[in-house]
């Protein structure tokens, strides 16, 4: 099997050409795959053919005769509580699964992320095919999980409960059937992907790990579903707002500056935001706090921001406006205050922040997930959303994210459901995708 871009065959050379040229991309040629250089790709004869060899017909028999395991595995793995910034049990017992499937040198990375390399003949291409280990929930939640027939109910179960379980439903199929890769696959639950973790995994392994440098893909397996390929990353920022004032009685010290009030009109404004019909872009002010009580003026009133467009640019417009709303906000509040009381002072502190960007349709990565899908019988369904990839498309790097089958409900609450129905359809795309990225040696 060669190896090559458009530009170079130099390994060195194709890394440099890769993070400054996104539409860039590696590329397996091989007798299974036929996948040419990126002008000449092929994917519907990659995929179909793929799928016609007896290494991928043993591996989808394995992964139906395991379906039951994969629900055990499923619920075992969610039982394992993991929090924001509380991953680690879950990524130890990942990595002990992944031991015992035979990847003997899985390890915690210094980030959290468990993470395991399955060698293929040569190391490159690298792909990347990772799940989330974080949920939304706090340390207190109970993550028991209750299961009804082909429905498990717990925190976490679906998002990314099912990712998990693919991880290891796809790693155990390619070990019993012992399937050979021309590169490799790394296997990683990062740590992170939710809320204030800011993808703090993804950007550790993808920017400072011993991997770093050698990835030449990114597929993250996040959710249910079989038709929806994230290709577009949606650029988001998190912002808190704290107004600060001297406080006082209602009554006595009425006329200085209130903070709370101030908060109120910058919440106003904002919500005044002009928007356009494309590209999609939202704001919400998720959380405010402040105060001590019906008759005191707070010293203190602060509010969570979250900022996202489907455009990088409509974003710094967006962060533009809520900027001078709360600058705005606190001059209004200052100006009217008694003469001679102390002004309030307003703090905008950057929670956190995901890149935008988009693997083109046109690459080889989702030009193939299109194809698998439709052998699915179903159509693609190209979206744009929030997940580990955006790293990977901000760098450059063809990245994607994927349901992995089933359907799920309520995520993000106590009250979160997955049912595996169609999760066999789910995991064989999976695998499809992945092996026409890596390539399959001869038997
Ligand atoms: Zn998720």
């Amino acid at each position: 099997m060669i190896w090559r871009t458009v530009a170079a065959h130099n390994h060195a050379q194709q890394h440099e050409d890769r993070r400054d040229e996104p539409s860039e991309t590696l590329v397996a040629l091989n007798s299974k795959s036929m996948v040419a250089s990126t002008s000449s790709f092929a994917p519907a004869v990659a995929a179909r053919e793929l799928l016609q060899t007896k290494q991928v017909q043993r591996a989808f028999a394995r992964l139906d005769a395991q379906a039951r395991v994969t629900d055990d595995e499923h619920a075992a793995i969610c039982a394992v509580p993991s929090s924001p910034f509380g991953e680690q049990r879950r990524a130890r017992a990942l990595a002990e699964r992944f031991r015992r499937l035979g990847l003997h040198a899985a390890e915690i990375d210094a980030e959290g992320n468990c993470v395991a390399l399955r060698r293929g003949r040569r190391l490159r291409p690298l792909l990347v095919v990772s799940a989330h280990l974080d949920t939304v929930f706090p340390p207190e939640t109970d993550f028991t999980v209750r299961r009804e027939g082909s429905v498990l109910r717990a925190p976490g179960i679906a998002d990314d409960g099912c990712g998990l379980a693919a991880l290891l439903a796809l790693l155990d199929a390619l070990e019993a059937c012992a399937i050979e890769t021309q590169g490799s696959i790394l296997f990683v639950g990062t740590v992170g992907e939710e809320g204030e973790g800011n993808l703090r995994g993804v950007r550790y392994l993808l920017q400072q790990s011993k991997w770093a440098s050698e990835i030449d893909a990114f597929i993250s397996l996040d959710g249910p579903g079989l038709e929806r390929i994230t290709n577009g990353a949606l650029a988001s920022r998190r912002f808190r707002v704290r107004f600060v004032g001297a406080g006082g009685h209602s009554w006595g010290d009425f006329g200085i500056a209130n903070p709370i009030h101030a908060l109120g009109r910058a919440i106003a404004q904002l919500s005044r935001y002009p928007l356009v019909a494309g590209p999609r872009t939202s704001f919400n002010v998720g959380r405010v706090q402040g105060g001590a009580g019906v008759n005191v003026i707070a010293r203190q009133a602060s509010m969570d921001v979250d900022l996202r467009s489907e455009a990088q640019s409509e974003l710094e417009r967006l962060t533009e406006f809520f900027r001078c709303a709360v600058h705005r906000a606190a001059e209004v509040e200052n100006e009217a205050r008694l003469a001679g009381t102390t002004p309030l002072k307003v703090a905008i502190e950057l929670l956190g922040e995901r890149p935008g960007g988009e693997t083109p349709a046109t690459a080889p990565l989702v030009q193939l997930a299109m194809e698998a899908t439709r052998l699915f019988g179903v159509t693609p369904r190209l979206d744009c959303a929030s997940t580990d990839a955006n790293i990977a498309i901000a760098l450059g790097i063809p990245a994607i994210t994927i349901g992995v089958g089933g359907t799920s409900g309520n995520v993000h609450t106590l009250d979160e459901w997955y049912d595996a129905r169609g999760r066999q359809e789910g995991l064989k795309r999976a695998l499809l995708i992945a092996l026409g990225m890596v390539g399959v040696a001869d038997a």
